[in-house]
């Protein structure tokens, strides 16, 4: 052991471990920052789209029949619930039922922001429920005070703050209930009476109702809870009463839910029962029947049977199968809005100008659009997944120079931090790529601390196996007392830094195919999601990159096939 040979090989081992350590370290510290950088990056999105003035983008509908509608937003009904409503089935049976896909995140501001704009998120600029102020979209109520109809607008306060509600002529709001396993803080009941109560002075032409009690339920107790069928079945009647005192033969109703909710509560995510709602449309010029859209579309149509402008920065269009009269003057606007705002959209997307003719050429400019910018983003991306392909080719293969035993060692507990890790995620907890994870917003930060701990404890058993595998692979196995400790304490970092590694490709590849700005496009939120997850991961995995080297140094000192003294 004392020959200058074995004393470079030695001092080259513990050049490599610091080196290891210090890459190690500068990962878990590089990812802590770029998830808080990539999170903020979502929730502080600022959409580029809706600079323009709204004035520019709405097309009146000259000659369209004005009619009296009456939108009801009934917060986190799941579409089972929504089939087992009364009031729903009567509007139902004399109108259209919509099967309506809710865009991501499926949370309640983003898409309480849709329903009344036709803007998704990436259009409105409404990621989360952490928007604050109005929202920088143009809106149903915002086109109806324009045209000089009479507005009412009554639901929790947060429909005033997001939508300047108390600019309609009448309006009525409540707080947010608080979430309680009772139902003693029921507001539906209220707003109801109050939106019935203003009617009767008013002979509101355009109305918006929202209703917070069935989200409340489906956070307290799960969308399968008997308690949320209890609350839904409240809301059933109080909406039978609305549309009862509402309905004077000539009005429009438009009841849907905004999102659902998995059976054991929570929503944001893109989970069947939170992104497939049903909703319903009835009334005159209603068509009877049933029809799929996507949320967008609600606003649009709205619009049309309101002979309203369509809101100018609608990404929707009108659902002409709900309508009795499909080439009606209102569709005819809602149409030409559609090709007006396309083109927009592909000149905010791509500074190219374009004049789409139909709605089909609409859909396909923005869509190519889209397509040119990402191919263009992604090339320039390409060397962050390259980057971190090149780091793991680098560690497999210091290791494997090392030596090759080291390597299957290391090897078997990147194996064993991915089973583990992800059998905690998945089969334990249940847990799934979603932001429907958080039931209540309160819970995000235990998430995250949870998941750092979880890969602290896979990486130690990680590292475990390593230790086991090493001397397995030996018929004479060395340890520590015979002088081989830094060999034990390097295979605990390598171990470490090899994990670290395989995770650094997931995040590159998260990387190439989205980036970690937000600037004019959102990502796919299911990759987002386990893009954030992969980076709380590295950033954790820090921590066995010093407790590491202590399981197999111990390993290497404790294990039975290691306790012969030196020959
Ligand atoms: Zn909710």
């Amino acid at each position: 052991m004392n020959t200058p040979a074995s004393r470079m090989a030695s001092r080259s081992l513990v050049v490599a471990v610091a080196a290891a350590l210090v890459v190690s370290l500068a990962l878990s510290y590089g990812a802590y920052q770029l998830a808080s950088y990539s999170w903020d990056q979502v929730v502080s999105y600022e959409s580029p789209y809706d600079d323009v003035p709204a004035g520019s983008l709405r097309v009146t509908p000259d000659g369209a029949v004005a009619r009296r509608v009456v939108v009801v937003l009934i917060d986190g009904l799941t579409a089972e619930a929504a089939s087992r409503m009364d009031a729903l089935d009567a509007l139902a049976a004399r109108g259209t039922a919509i099967d309506i896909t809710v865009p991501q995140p499926s949370l309640s501001y983003p898409t309480w922001t849709t329903i009344m704009s036709g803007a998704p998120q990436q259009i409105s600029g409404v990621t989360t429920n952490w928007y604050q102020g109005r929202v920088g979209v143009d809106t149903l109520l915002d086109v109806a005070i324009d045209a000089g109809r009479r507005t009412l607008v009554a639901g929790p306060s947060d429909v005033d703050v997001l939508f300047d509600g108390s600019r309609a002529d009448a309006s009525a709001f409540a707080e947010w209930p608080e979430l309680v396993h009772d139902d003693s803080t029921y507001e539906t009941g209220t707003i109801v009476d109050d939106a019935i109560a203003l009617d009767e002075d008013l002979a509101a032409e355009f109305a918006f109702v929202v209703f917070p009690d069935v989200d409340n339920a489906g956070h307290a107790h799960g969308a399968a809870s008997d308690e949320y069928a209890a609350v839904v079945d409240r809301v059933d009647a109080d909406l039978g009463r609305l549309v009862e005192a509402l309905d004077d033969g000539e009005t429009v109703f438009c009841v849907l839910p905004d999102h659902g909710h998995i059976a054991s509560g929570g929503h944001g995510g893109w989970e069947s029962p939170v992104i497939h709602t049903l909703g319903v449309l009835a009334g005159p010029g209603v068509a009877e029947g049933r029809v799929s859209a996507d949320l967008e579309d609600i606003a649009p149509t709205v619009a049309v049977l309101a002979g309203l402008p369509t809101p100018a920065h609608a990404r929707g269009t009108a659902i002409t199968g709900a309508l009795a009269t499909p080439g009606s003057a209102a569709v005819a606007a809602d149409e030409r809005h559609a090709t007006a705002f396309a083109a927009h959209y592909v000149d905010v997307v791509s500074g190219m100008t374009v004049t789409p003719g139909t709605l089909d050429e609409a859909r396909t400019t923005m869509a190519e659009a889209d397509e040119t910018r990402l191919a263009e983003e992604r090339a320039g991306r390409l060397w962050m997944l390259l980057g971190a392909i090149a780091l793991l080719i680098a560690v497999v293969a210091a290791i494997a120079l090392l030596s090759w035993r080291a390597l299957v060692a290391v090897a078997s507990g990147v194996l064993t931090y991915a089973m583990v890790y992800n059998a905690l995620f998945f089969l334990v907890h249940g847990y799934r790529w979603s932001l429907s994870a958080f039931n209540d917003e309160s819970m995000i930060q235990a998430f995250f601390n949870g998941r750092m701990a979880e890969a602290v404890l896979a990486g130690a058993l990680g590292c475990l196996v390593a230790a086991f595998v090493y001397p397995a692979l030996r018929s004479r196995p060395r340890g520590v007392r015979e002088g081989f400790g830094r060999e034990w304490i390097a295979l605990g970092v390598a171990t470490a830094l090899g994990i670290q590694a395989t995770l650094a490709v997931q995040v590159g590849w998260f990387l190439y195919r989205w980036g970690a700005d937000v600037a004019w496009h959102l990502p796919d939120f299911r990759a987002g999601f386990k893009y954030d997850l992969d980076l709380i991961q590295l950033a954790a995995l820090g921590a066995v990159a010093i407790i590491g080297p202590v399981v197999t140094y111990l390993v290497g000192r404790l294990h039975p096939a290691l306790r012969r003294p030196a020959a």
